[in-house]
């Protein structure tokens, strides 16, 4: 472990169905390159040296399955702390957070979806939650996005250069993200990621430049794609 690193904790919210997949079990756990996706994602911060602790947050019904599957199966270097998730991934992710050692100064959190987040992408997170208190990992989008009406109708173009498509790790210093996730639920608010919790307090948040690669499996071409990833890499 690195000398004088602050006590970094990593969140893995892996308690989704996924539906869009529409497999028979849940997305997380289908093999790529013959091992669950989860698996991947959990080496990656099982291998960094500036993480201490991770946090696995499985849907109740899938804890017996993770024991058997993933924890009696794969060696990791580190302990794993399960948790119970939520319904929404905001739930389960608030869930983790609530189980955080009470030494923990930096909390990364990150898709158990995306098995290609690489040891630079989590060292950039944790060197930007340090420095900046908040950051996110994200891609300069290709595409131009349009803002559509409920009728489908284009309503505007927003500037491109402007906009980023948001990945994981979203990493923070403790105090901030807890208080976030805090007056969400207190304000019954609901986000599609992390930093939109810590944004609406008014907190700034640093954009990190990642990789096109660290793509989130959702549906099934993203197997084939992440097929690809593997074979390139190795
Ligand atoms: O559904 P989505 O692809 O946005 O999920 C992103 C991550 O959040 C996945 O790793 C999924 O397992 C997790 N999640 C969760 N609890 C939920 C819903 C999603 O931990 N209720």
């Amino acid at each position: 472990m690195e000398k004088n690193s602050k006590y970094t904790s990593v969140i893995i919210p892996a308690a989704g169905r996924g539906k869009r997949m529409g497999s028979q079990i849940s997305k997380q756990y289908l093999d790529i390159g013959g091992k669950p996706i989860l698996v991947h994602t959990i080496e990656k911060f099982d291998q960094s040296p500036l993480i201490h602790e991770i946090i696995v947050v499985t849907s109740k019904e899938e804890m017996e399955y993770f024991k058997n599957e993933i924890q009696l199966k794969y060696i990791f270097n580190k302990a794993l702390k399960i948790v119970p998730g939520g319904k929404e991934r905001q739930e389960s992710v608030y869930n983790g957070l609530k189980k955080i050692s009470s030494e923990t100064e930096i909390v990364l959190i990150h898709d158990g979806a995306r098995p290609f987040v690489s040891l630079e992408e989590i060292g950039k997170s944790v060197e930007g939650a340090r420095r900046y208190g908040a950051c996110v990992i994200g891609v300069k989008v290709k595409d131009t996005i349009k803002i559509c009406n409920e009728e489908g109708y284009i309503v505007s173009t927003p500037k491109r250069e402007e906009l980023w498509a948001v990945q994981t790790p979203q990493s923070f210093q403790t105090s901030i993200i807890l208080e976030a996730h805090k007056k969400a639920e207190e304000d019954n608010f609901l986000g599609t990621d992390d930093a939109t919790l810590v944004e609406r307090l008014g907190y700034s948040i640093k954009i990190l430049e990642g990789n096109y690669q660290n793509i989130k499996i959702t549906t099934p071409e993203d197997l084939t794609i992440g097929e690809a990833i593997l074979r390139k890499r190795a």
